[in-house]
Parts: C-alpha cells; sequence; structure tokens
C-alpha cells in the first residue's frame, strides 16, 4: 500500500485586507494548510465588482505562480487546499467553486461533508438545477444562489437549516468574506486580526499566526462571521448543538502541532496521549505477566511525524529512553509519478528508512497515531526486525477505528477497517507485532482533557448526527474534503 494513512480533510482560508495584496497573503495562508490536503488547491479572489478563481491540480507551491498571484486583484479572497479520491474527478471537484447568481457572483470553499447531500442534490436536480462535480460542496453553493433572503447573511442562513453534518465554510461574495462553521462544531475555524488592518479565518491557528494575526478567536458552532470594509461582525445563526461534536482525530492525527483549538492546544494533547498510552501499556504488560528485571522495553521510536509528541510523553512515562527509528522520506506519496512495478513492491520502505544502529537487538515499543486499514504497520513491523529488533510492540494513541467517518475523513468502509471485526489479539497476530495496545477511549478523552463536547464516532459507532450507515457497506462515491 502506497499509504494509509486516514486522508487529511481539506484547509480553508479567507481574507479580507484593505491595503494588501491578499492574493498573496492567501497563498501563504494555504502553504501553512498544506498537510490538510495535496491533491488540489485554489482561491479566489474579489475586488469589489468581480471574482476571480485560479484552482488547479497539485502542491499549493506549483498551482501558484507569481503571474498567477499577480492576476488575482482584490481585497477579498478565499482559498482552498484539497484531498480528493480518484484521478478523473480531481479537477472537478477543485474548489473554490464560483457562479454567477441574481445577486452577483459568489465562490465557496468547505472542510467536512453533508451527511444529507444526497436528497439535497436529488431535490435540486428534480429542480432542473445542474452539477458539473460530484461534490456536496457544489450543492451547497447552487442552495446559496437559490434560496430566498434579502442578504447573502439571509440566504446562508436558510440553507443553514437544510444543511446536515460537518460544514467549515468560507464564501465570497462581491464585497465580503463569510465564515460558518455548523452547529455541531465538528471541524475548526478560527478568526483573527492582521496587524495592518483587516482580519482573516483559516482551519488551523498556525495559518493566522503565518499571516501575523494575534488576536485569535474560534467562529463558535452555528455562527456566521462577516468580514467586510464595515466591520467584522458576528452572527448566531443556529443554536449551538449540545454537547458539541467537534472531531477528536484532530487532536491525534491532523492538525499541525501548532494549533489551538478551542483553547486547547494540540502538541500538548498528543504528549497527553502518549502519556495515557504508557500507563495503559505498562498495566497491560503488568497483567500478561511480561515484566522482566530489565524493564518493558529497550527503546521507544515514533512513527514519524505525528506521532513524535506521544512517543516523547510515553518515553517520560514509562522510563524506556526516546529514539529516532524511522526516517520518513516526507515527500513520497505527494507525487504524480508513479512508481515502477519493483519500487511498488517495496511498499513503506520507499517512504521509510531504519536507523539500524538504533534498533538492533533492542526490545522496541513503537507508537503510532492510528491504525486504520493496517496495510503499513506490518511492513513496518518487518523493517524493524530485518534491522535487528528484538521485540516488537505497537502501540497506539487511539483506540481501533471500527467505524467509517461520514463527516469528510476517508477511511474507507467497514470491509477495510482492520478493526472491524477483529479482536485486538487477531490484528496484533495479523500485523506480527509481539504485542498490540490501543489507548482507551478513557484514556484518548482524558489526553484531551474534556470528557464530552467531541465526535468519536469512529471509535464507538455513536455517530452525532443520523448517518446511511448501508452506504459504507454497499460502497458509494465519498465526497471527501
Ligand atoms: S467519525 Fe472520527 S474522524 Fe469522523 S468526525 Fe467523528 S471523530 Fe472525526
Amino acid at each position: 500500500m502506497w499509504d494509509e494513512s486516514p486522508k487529511e480533510e481539506c484547509g480553508i482560508i479567507g481574507v479580507f485586507a484593505p491595503d494588501e495584496d491578499v492574493a498573496r497573503m492567501t497563498f501563504f495562508g494555504l502553504f501553512a494548510l498544506q498537510h490538510r490536503g495535496q491533491e488540489a488547491a485554489g482561491m479566489a479572489v474579489a475586488d469589489g465588482q468581480v471574482i476571480s478563481v485560479y484552482k488547479n491540480v497539485g502542491l499549493v507551491s506549483h498551482v501558484f505562480r507569481p503571474g498567477t498571484l499577480e492576476e488575482l486583484k482584490g481585497h477579498y479572497a478565499i482559498g482552498h487546499t484539497r484531498y480528493s479520491t480518484t484521478g478523473s474527478s480531481l479537477m472537478r471537484n477543485a474548489q473554490p467553486f464560483m457562479i454567477e447568481t441574481m445577486n452577483g457572483p459568489l465562490a465557496l470553499a468547505h472542510n467536512g461533508n453533508l451527511v444529507n447531500s444526497a436528497e439535497l442534490r436529488d431535490e435540486m436536480l428534480h429542480q432542473g438545477v445542474g452539477f458539473s462535480s460530484s461534490s456536496d460542496s457544489e450543492v451547497m453553493t447552487m442552495m446559496l444562489a437559490r434560496d430566498a433572503g434579502a442578504t447573502w447573511e439571509d440566504r446562508i442562513k436558510v440553507a443553514m437549516k437544510k444543511w446536515v453534518g460537518a460544514y467549515s465554510l468560507v464564501i465570497l461574495s462581491r464585497d465580503c468574506v463569510y465564515a460558518v462553521r455548523d452547529p455541531w462544531g465538528f471541524r475548526p475555524l478560527s478568526v483573527g486580526m492582521l496587524p495592518n488592518g483587516g482580519y482573516a479565518v483559516a482551519s488551523e491557528t498556525g495559518a493566522l499566526r503565518t499571516l501575523g494575526c494575534e488576536t485569535i478567536r474560534d467562529v463558535k458552532p452555528g455562527e456566521i462571521v462577516t468580514l467586510s470594509a464595515n466591520a467584522l461582525t458576528v452572527t448566531q445563526a443556529l443554536p449551538p448543538v449540545s454537547p458539541s461534536a467537534k472531531c477528536v482525530f484532530e487532536f491525534i492525527y491532523f492538525a499541525r502541532p501548532d494549533q489551538t483549538w478551542d483553547g486547547v492546544n494540540v502538541h500538548a494533547v498528543r504528549q497527553r496521549l502518549g502519556e495515557e498510552l504508557a500507563r495503559e501499556f505498562g498495566l497491560r504488560i503488568e497483567t500478561e505477566n511480561r515484566i522482566r528485571e530489565d524493564g518493558i522495553g529497550d527503546v521507544v521510536i515514533p512513527v514519524p511525524d505525528s506521532s513524535t509528541p506521544a512517543a516523547i510523553g510515553f518515553a517520560r512515562i514509562s522510563g524506556i529512553p526516546f529514539n529516532d527509528g524511522f526516517i520518513k522520506n516526507r515527500y513520497v506519496g505527494r507525487t504524480f509519478i508513479e512508481p515502477t512495478d519493483s519500487l511498488r513492491k517495496r511498499g513503506v520502505a520507499l517512504k521509510f528508512n531504519v536507523i539500524d544502529e538504533n534498533v538492533r537487538d533492542k526490545r522496541v515499543v513503537v507508537i503510532d497515531d492510528s491504525i486504520v486499514r493496517g496495510n503499513t504497520t506490518g511492513p513496518l513491523i518487518k523493517l524493524l526486525r530485518q534491522s535487528g529488533a528484538k521485540e516488537v510492540h505497537m502501540c497506539i494513541t487511539c483506540p481501533p477505528i471500527t467505524h467509517p467517518c461520514f463527516m469528510g475523513v476517508d477511511m474507507g468502509r467497514f470491509e477495510d477497517l482492520i478493526a472491524h471485526k477483529r479482536s485486538v489479539d487477531e490484528i496484533c497476530k495479523k500485523v506480527g507485532a509481539d504485542s498490540l495496545t490501543y489507548l482507551s477511549v478513557d484514556g484518548m478523552m482524558r489526553a484531551v482533557g474534556r470528557a464530552d463536547g467531541f465526535c468519536q464516532a469512529c471509535f464507538t459507532g455513536r455517530y452525532p448526527v443520523q448517518v446511511d450507515l448501508m452506504s459504507a457497506k454497499t460502497g458509494f462515491e465519498r465526497g471527501t474534503k
């Protein structure tokens, strides 16, 4: 398998800056959100009259060139980085979507997934509306063009009442940027004040800091935040759902460690995930009478990069020394050039090399953020054994993923998930580890620091919104954003 990580969702950004080159600012904001989607990038810029859009397949730095940015003139902008599933749909589904409406041009970029998009789409098809893509974001854009209301804010409010599921949005009219978050609060979205006047919104606070924002607040669940020449205004369009359903996977895997969400820093949570895991690992080994006089492991290594803070936390609590074991080529899998067959057979070895000296003759404890399909874990363990590791103990900083995500994260269908219908011991045997420890749901939530207010459905099967489980059994095209 080339890469089995859950696919990043999408990054969105919006900027209003009266005296700045907003296209260039949006570019650097997108650059800071690259980790949330590497398949396509796009931006829409408004100058008070017209909206210009540029989007293409590829990394942010490949899509935009100095000449491209110079043609995108204006003081209002939105941008998007996207993960997409199939080659043929890459360009069609790239965002922002832009349409001309009775009320002027409109562009939209979306992070999330509506669980009722099929019904909304059918309803619009029956009304004679055509679509150019399979994306629910286009359905949302068309609904805004169709819905009644005196202002864009009114029309957004009308549409929000019909949207069920995850949506953090940036919407651009000819003279405004709107930031919208669903009432469950699934995906993050924050707004900050720019140092030279104006405002920016982004999926992660790291992107806002890149632009120089200092005063930053979350766009709260159910809010519409409007960025315009007049001021920044906040409207509670829908009452927030209580408890909220923030995606806990943002903390485990997706977000960059410098992200602070709802006052909680991702890096700190990942260290605590490692600490909690160390306690549960120790308990498990003790219960199984595996503890020896010389301890329970010789070295703790992370699967880079997102597991590194957790491995540091694990080492601190367990007393087992931390070291690097894998070196990751960060750029493999982010190229459109397919490997030759003989290279493909090398599988994860193309992406990871082992530092033999750090694992040879050692009992190695490997910290990884998650196991989704399980295609990578076995080969990683094999690489360690080939490098002379005596024992390999896998420790995972979240519980087994037993259910698919319907809210915008591509984890595959039920049958794709290694933990669906398999016990931990069966998985351990399948991947060839000496032991396998998953963090418990309670341990995960202790690390996050809040008992409720989070979606944990991929671990528990308890979805915060009604979903069509059959669609994840029989297959469907997933609009992952
Ligand atoms: S199902 Fe999992 S990945 Fe999807 S929103 Fe919930 S916690 Fe996040």
